[in-house]
């Protein structure tokens, strides 16, 4: 058992997070996660309306026992959604936990700790975090530039990123942006954070709703395998390299608007390439921990081989140094 300020927090087992992640974090996987004693999060906007929200919700928890959160994400879209509606179907709901991302979170953030709800903001930098903490953040989710999905425009890596954090927040944090196993959550801790959030590793689990082709790319994928689109609109987004993300890439270089790329990179034509397996259908989110993902276990699988690695490297490789003896004793 690793307890921290996190797990104590939004009382789970394990200090590790599935984060928010757009067509993937539905109910079999966060239902999963949970079950697996850590903290699973519904994506919010995945659901096409606040009333299918609530049927998500009440989904997961038929499927567990567990507590569980929902992610509302606030970045620039083709279709704005109605972002006030969604956070009134969470409340309404019941729900504990949100992890808010993205731009100006300050009225989601005043409405949700209303009803007493704890806020876990992702951010990607030290004054984003610093500036979520003065807004009544609960806890901050650092996100590191390895991250799949949106990672700002600082390019700050999370072995720099989390330790400049933590020397500067003071409510708990998590770690995020490629994490995928037992080093990672060591690593984490050793830099000041209070437990892990993971993306790409708990796509690529048996429960995670999308194909299993998909799954098979991430395994065989190694850590070259993303690419920053949106660069050049300042809403850069780490995306798996395929077809798409290499057209859309040129097409930037050349000056392209984003009403040039918009066709190609619709989150509707990326929602096709988790359903059909075909990986160059559409825009799909993947980090650079692709590179240290080589299986596909369940999410009770992932999260305990994670613990006991975790356990084993403290226990036995750090004490063991620590003790002078040779790493091999010590193994
Ligand atoms: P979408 O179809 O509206 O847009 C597709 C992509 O284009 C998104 O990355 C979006 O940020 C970007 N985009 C839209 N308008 C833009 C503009 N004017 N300038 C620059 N970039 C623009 O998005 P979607 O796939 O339906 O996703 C809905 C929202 O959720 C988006 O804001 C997306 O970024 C965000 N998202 C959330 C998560 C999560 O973990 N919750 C993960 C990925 C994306």
């Amino acid at each position: 058992m690793i307890k921290t300020r996190f797990t104590e927090l939004v009382g789970v087992e394990h200090p590790i997070v599935q984060g928010g992640m757009q067509w993937v974090g539905r109910a079999e996987l966060v239902a999963a996660v949970a079950n697996a004693g850590a903290l699973g999060l519904i994506t919010a906007l995945t659901q096409p309306t606040p009333e299918d929200l609530t049927k998500e919700i009440a989904r997961c928890r038929d499927l567990t026992d567990k507590p569980f959160g929902v992610n509302l994400t606030i970045l620039p879209t083709i279709k704005p959604p109605p972002y006030a509606e969604y956070r009134q179907a969470i409340i309404e709901a019941g729900i504990k936990v949100v992890e808010t991302a993205g731009n100006k979170p300050q009225e989601h953030v005043t409405e949700f700790k209303k009803h007493g709800i704890k806020i876990l903001h992702k951010c990607t930098s030290v004054r984003h975090a610093l500036s979520a903490e003065r807004m009544g953040a609960d806890a901050i989710s650092i996100d590191g530039f390895e991250c799949a999905g949106h990672p700002g425009e600082d390019d700050t890596p999370g072995l720099i990123l989390i330790p400049a954090a933590a020397d500067k927040v003071k409510i708990p944090m998590i770690a995020s942006g490629g994490f995928g196993d037992g080093r990672g959550l060591v690593a984490a801790l050793a830099l000041g954070a209070e437990g892990i959030n993971m993306g790409t590793r708990f796509m690529c689990t048996r429960e995670s709703p999308i194909h299993q082709l998909v799954k098979e790319k991430i395994v065989a994928n190694d850590e070259r395998e993303t690419e920053l689109i949106f660069r050049t609109m300042r809403n850069t987004s780490r995306v798996a390299r395929n077809a798409i993300s290499t057209k859309v890439v040129a097409m930037e270089k050349e000056g392209a608007k984003f009403e040039d790329v918009r066709e190609l990179v619709a989150g509707a034509r990326g929602k096709m390439v988790y359903a059909s397996g075909d990986a160059d259908e559409g825009i799909w989110s993947a980090g650079q921990v692709q590179g240290l993902i080589h299986d596909i276990p369940t999410c009770a699988e992932l999260v305990s081989r994670i613990m006991r690695e975790a356990e084993a490297i403290i226990r036995s490789r750090l004490e063991g140094m620590m003790s002078g003896a040779s790493r091999q004793a010590a193994e």
